[in-house]
C-alpha cells in the first residue's frame, strides 16, 4: 500500500520538527523551503570556517519530551552553559534577570524612590477602581506605574516595535514582561520561586551545541528525516497551493527557473499565515486578504563586528533599552561556543529593529557598521580601531507585531485555512505566534497529531502568558 504523504512547507524548526514527527509515524514526507538551508530564524551559517547564529538563541525546556528529543538529536555535540546577559541603562550595566542588590547599589535613590511610590498609588488606586487594560500602555501602567513605565517600559518598547504603546495590545505585555520587569524581578529577588516554577527568564542554564551554531539542531532534524526517506528540497519557493472542494490537491513551487508540482494526501505549513492565505487558490474573501493586509511582522538586520580581540565580555547578551541607542542587544557568540570566532577574536552580533524594506532595511552595510560601532564605542565595551571587520543580514519576518487588532485578522485566517480538511498552519510564523524554538518544536509534534486526530492540539502550545524571546 503507498505510504500517505504530507507536504510540510518551510524548513525551520517546527516543519522539521513536524517531518521527523511524521517520518517516525510512517508517513511520506516532502519538506519544501525557500531559503538554500535549513533552520528558517534558527539557522547558523559559516564564514571563513566559523558559524554564526541570526542573533542569540538559547534553548531551553522542562519538557522531557522535548529535552530527550534535542540531546538525542546533538548527542556530544550538546554543551550546557551558565547564561549570563545584562541590561544597559543610566549609563551602567545590571545584571539580567534584575538582581536586588545589583539594583539598588547602581539605581539612583531618587528613581527607586520615584518609582516605588508610584507602584504603591496605582495599587492603591486598583482598590476603588477596576482598571481598564486595552493596550500596552495601560497594562504596564496598571502594573508598575509612571516611572517604570517611561523610564524603561515605553521607551524600549517603541524602540523595538516602531509603533506606540498604545497601538500594541496588551497580549504582548502579557507574554513579554517578565523581560522588561524591574519590580517583577525585585519580588523574585526576594521571593525565590521554586525551580520548576521558574519563568523563562530566571533559568539560568541553557543548552547550546559545542559546534555548529544553534543551527546544529536544525541540521541533525533535515538529516534524520532523509535518513528515514522523507526528502527536503531547498531553494523551493512555494508559489501556489491549489484547492478543489474543501482540499488542497496541490502544491505549486518554484526551483531553478522552473515551476513543479506535488499533490499530496495533507499539507502542514509553517510558512507566514499571510503568504499561505495569499497562495492559495480559490483566494479568501476581501474581508480576509485586508485583513491579512494589515497583519505586520518586525523586521530586522543584525550587525556582526568582528573584533581583532579575545573577548570583550562573558555575556551572552546584553539588553541596550534605551532609545539614544540604535541598537538594542549585541550578543558576543564566543560564550555560547568557543568554536565560534577565531582564536585571539572576537564577534559581536548586534540587533538593530526595522520595517521592511524602511531607511534602516535599505542601508548599505559601511552605514550599519558605523552605527553599530559607534554604539559600542558609546557604551565603552570597544574601541573604534579594534574593529576588524563588519558585515550584515536581514530577516523580514523576525517579529509578529501585537496591535490592537490582530486577534481578529488573524482568525480570520486560521478560519480560511480550517476551510481546508487536509491543510494545517503550526509554527511561529503559521500561527503568527511571538514564541520560542521549543514552542515551535512542540508545535511540531502537536500538529502532527492532529493530522492523525483531526484535532486541535497545536492551539494549546504557547497559549499562557509566560515569557517568549
Ligand atoms: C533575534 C531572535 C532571537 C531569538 N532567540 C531565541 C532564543 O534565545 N531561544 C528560543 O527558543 N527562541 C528564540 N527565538 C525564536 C526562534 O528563533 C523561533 O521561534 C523559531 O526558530 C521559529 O521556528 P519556526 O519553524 O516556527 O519558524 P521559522 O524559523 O520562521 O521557519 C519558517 C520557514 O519557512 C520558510 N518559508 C517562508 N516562506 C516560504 C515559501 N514561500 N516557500 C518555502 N518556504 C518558505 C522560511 O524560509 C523558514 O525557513 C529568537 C528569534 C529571533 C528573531
Amino acid at each position: 500500500m503507498q505510504k500517505r504523504h504530507v507536504v510540510v512547507l518551510g524548513a525551520g524548526i517546527a516543519g522539521l520538527t513536524t517531518a521527523y514527527r511524521l517520518i517516525q509515524e510512517g508517513l511520506g514526507v516532502t519538506v519544501v523551503e525557500k531559503s538554500p538551508m535549513v533552520g528558517g530564524l534558527a539557522r547558523s551559517y559559516e564564514r571563513d570556517g566559523y558559524t554564526y547564529d541570526f542573533g542569540p538563541h538559547r534553548f531551553h525546556s522542562n519538557n522531557p519530551e522535548l529535552q530527550e528529543l534535542v540531546s538525542g538529536l546533538l548527542g556530544d555535540n550538546l554543551g550546557v552553559r551558565d547564561r549570563k546577559s545584562r541590561i544597559f541603562m543610566e549609563k551602567r550595566f545590571f545584571l539580567y534577570p534584575l538582581k536586588l542588590d545589583n539594583l539598588v547599589k547602581n539605581l539612583p535613590a531618587g528613581f527607586l524612590l520615584r518609582a516605588f511610590f508610584d507602584y504603591l498609588c496605582v495599587k492603591a488606586k486598583h482598590v476603588f477602581k477596576k482598571p481598564t487594560e486595552r493596550n500596552f500602555e495601560e497594562w504596564v501602567h496598571n502594573r508598575y506605574g509612571h516611572t517604570l513605565y517611561r523610564k524603561f517600559f515605553g521607551v524600549y518598547t517603541e524602540k523595538t516595535w516602531g509603533i506606540p504603546c498604545t497601538e500594541i495590545s496588551a497580549d504582548w505585555a502579557s507574554q513579554r514582561i517578565t523581560l522588561l520587569s524591574l519590580w517583577d524581578a525585585v519580588k523574585k529577588t526576594v521571593f525565590r520561586p521554586k525551580a520548576g516554577d521558574q519563568p523563562r527568564t530566571y533559568v539560568s542554564k541553557f543548552w547550546y551545541p559545542k559546534r555548529g551554531g544553534i543551527g546544529m539542531i536544525c541540521k541533525r532534524l533535515a538529516e534524520e528525516v532523509e535518513r528515514g526517506g522523507g526528502r527536503v528540497i531547498l531553494d523551493a519557493d512555494v508559489r501556489e497551493l491549489k484547492g478543489a472542494g474543501d482540499r488542497i490537491e496541490r502544491v505549486v513551487y518554484a526551483k531553478d527557473g522552473a515551476d513543479h508540482s506535488l499533490e499530496p494526501d495533507a499539507i502542514i505549513s509553517t510558512i507566514p499565515i499571510t503568504i499561505l492565505c495569499r497562495m492559495t487558490n480559490p483566494a479568501p474573501s476581501r474581508e480576509v486578504l485586508d485583513g491579512i493586509a494589515k497583519m505586520r511582522h518586525r523586521s530586522m538586520v543584525f550587525v556582526y563586528v568582528a573584533l581583532d580581540r579575545e573577548s570583550v565580555t562573558d555575556d551572552h547578551w546584553i539588553y541596550l533599552p534605551e532609545d539614544h541607542l540604535t541598537i538594542h542587544r549585541i550578543s558576543e557568540f564566543r560564550n555560547f561556543s568557543e568554536h565560534s570566532a577565531p582564536p585571539g577574536k572576537t564577534l559581536l552580533c548586534t540587533e538593530i529593529t526595522c520595517d521592511f524594506e524602511d531607511e534602516v532595511w535599505n542601508l548599505p552595510d559601511e552605514e550599519l557598521r558605523r552605527i553599530a560601532v559607534d554604539d559600542l564605542v558609546k557604551i565603552g565595551l570597544i574601541r573604534a580601531e579594534e574593529v576588524d571587520t563588519s558585515w550584515s543580514h536581514r530577516t523580514r519576518y523576525a517579529y509578529p507585531i501585537y496591535d490592537l487588532d490582530y486577534k481578529g485578522r488573524l482568525q480570520g485566517a486560521r478560519d480560511f485555512v480550517e476551510r481546508f480538511t487536509n491543510l494545517y498552519t503550526a509554527g511561529r510564523q503559521g500561527l503568527f505566534k511571538y514564541n520560542n524554538m521549543d514552542h515551535s518544536i512542540e508545535m511540531g509534534i502537536a500538529v502532527s497529531h492532529d493530522l492523525r486526530t483531526h484535532g486541535h492540539e497545536v492551539d494549546d502550545v504557547a497559549s499562557g502568558e509566560e515569557y517568549f524571546g
